[in-house]
């Protein structure tokens, strides 16, 4: 993992990003160094006296589509030597915790904020490492799915929150997390799981790995279907295929 890492976000709406460098642990991060941003506006780039950024697309259809040359200026204005430059866009690939991995190991980030019907295609061919989508659905910014791939990402640099939590988070595994619970012990005439109050490590360790694994079985068993899990894991999900059996 890198140590630092520069962010560098073009957009048409650069209070939208601001206010999440400057707030919570993010902040912390670049008070710290290990985050430098810079956040370019590339309206600034245009040359005509409106300052147009978008036009209507060749052949036709609903919307407009941000033009490629105040892009490109503002592109080219940037030092992209060891860049990786993405472009957030329902069209691409799906961004995984693999993939905040993956960018996590750059140096510099650069990310390319759509807006309208997107991108004159040319920039994309021309600037763009990577395509990445948040998910298989359209949202109507590329500010908000650019925050959610920072956001991803900058939270796995060494430095940002303790290695421990990040061990067990969702997808660590290959399974989704365990339930959490903190005090007050009883809430609402609920409890909290004997065994979390038990202190004895094994267990709490054995629960967790089982409740981890009934909830991935139960909202995402896709994810059970990717790897090759322990001994200790397949034995949990027999069980449970076990008990589904009898329930159902
Ligand atoms: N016409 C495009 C399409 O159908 O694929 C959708 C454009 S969307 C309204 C405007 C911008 O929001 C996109 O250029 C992209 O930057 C961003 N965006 C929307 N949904 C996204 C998603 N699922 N993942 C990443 N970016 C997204």
């Amino acid at each position: 993992m890198a140590d630092g890492m520069k962010i560098t976000v073009l957009t048409l709406f650069p209070e939208i990003i601001k206010g999440f460098f400057e707030s919570s642990i993010m902040a912390k991060a670049v008070t710290k160094g290990l985050i430098e941003y810079e956040l370019i506006d590339f309206r600034e780039f245009t040359t005509d006296k409106h300052r147009t950024c978008d036009d209507y697309p060749y052949g036709g259809g609903a919307g407009m589509v941000l033009k490629a040359e105040p892009i490109a200026r503002a592109l080219d204005s940037l030092n992209l030597e060891g860049a990786r430059v993405l472009f957030p866009s329902p069209s691409g690939p799906l961004f995984t915790q693999k993939k905040a991995r993956e960018f996590a190991a750059e140096e510099h980030i650069v990310l390319l904020c759509g807006r309208y019907e997107g991108v004159d295609q040319r920039i994309i061919d021309e600037y763009i490492d990577d395509e990445v989508s948040i998910g298989d659905y359209v949202i109507s910014s590329g500010e908000i799915a650019s925050l959610v791939l920072i956001d991803g990402v900058y939270r796995l640099l060494d430095g940002v929150i303790s290695s421990d939590s990040l061990e067990e988070e969702s997808f660590e595994g290959g399974i989704l997390e365990y339930p959490h619970y903190t005090r007050p012990e009883i809430f609402r005439d609920e409890g909290v799981p004997e065994v979390l109050l038990s202190g004895h490590h094994e267990n709490i360790r054995k629960w967790r790995l089982r409740k981890g694994l009934e909830k991935t079985k139960r909202n995402r068993p896709d994810l059970l279907a990717l790897r090759n899990f322990s001994d200790e894991v397949q034995e949990i999900l027999k069980d449970l295929e076990l008990a589904d059996d009898k329930e159902g």
